[in-house]
């Protein structure tokens, strides 16, 4: 599999669209999602130069970190909804969790974390397209929750992550991106600064998410292929392919 002609070609459509509306290169980071592909398929990566992938169920995290423990400067980022319980797992290893969406899970985490003696980036999930299926939380709810997370001293709240509207209106999905820039914006302003990450923007959508001020996007079937498996669509509503 031409794994790293996939890659140069979504590298090649960030730096048009970065392009497009005058950002740096630099100013975009690409989050290769592995989620229900071979670690054969992240090796290759790796090989090719990427350092960060991303999953979405805390299992195949666990057993991919293991698998691939001899990759040392192998980064991971957690994307999924995540349960209490299993909060043990993403402690141990990930370096990023991008899906945060309440204060239990925020507390798991923590207490997980102090007792490895680790800290972790976090950015709040939030629900910008109100659809049914969608994880995270409400507009109005993250300066509440961005504040709260202060108490957490192994979190630290790096930005906003979301799923936008699974539509292939451009002005809808368009909305949910200047949403989560407005509530970068307001974040900002309660905590005195920080939260500078904006993560949005999938394989369907990710160079209109640049054009609206992106700073990760999180591509899957663009570099690894179609995915096939019965939850599809509850995890990712704009996949392509
Ligand atoms: C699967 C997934 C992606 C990547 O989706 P593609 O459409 O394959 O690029 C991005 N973000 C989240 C939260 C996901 O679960």
């Amino acid at each position: 599999m031409p794994l790293a002609e996939n890659l140069a070609a979504v590298e090649a459509r960030i730096v048009a669209a970065c392009d497009r509306v005058g950002r740096r290169r630099e100013s975009v980071r690409l989050l290769p999602v592995s989620k229900t592909h071979p670690t054969s398929d992240i090796a290759e990566c790796y090989g090719a130069g990427v350092r960060w992938f991303a999953e979405n169920k805390v299992q195949e995290l666990a057993a991919k970190a293991s698998e691939l423990a001899d990759l040392s400067e192998l980064n991971w980022s957690f994307i999924g909804h995540l349960q209490t319980n299993k909060a043990r797992d993403v402690a141990a290893h990930a370096h990023e969790f991008q899906a945060l969406d309440s204060l239990r899970v925020a507390e798991a985490l923590d207490r997980r974390l102090q007792g490895l003696g680790r800290g972790l980036d976090v950015l709040i999930e939030v629900d910008t397209s109100g659809e049914e299926s969608k994880f995270g939380v409400a507009p109005d709810a993250v300066v509440d929750l961005a504040r709260a997370l202060g108490t957490y001293s192994s979190l630290r709240l790096t930005g906003l992550m979301t799923v936008a509207a699974n539509t292939s209106d451009q002005a809808v999905v368009g909305r949910c991106f200047d949403t989560m820039a407005g509530l970068r914006g307001r974040v900002r302003d309660a905590l005195g600064g920080g939260c500078d990450d904006l993560s949005m923007g999938m394989s369907g959508d990710f160079e209109l998410a640049i054009e609206h001020g992106s700073t990760c996007v999180r591509v899957g079937s663009a570099i690894f292929g179609a995915r096939s498996y019965a939850e599809e669509p509850l995890c990712s509503p704009q996949s392509v392919g």
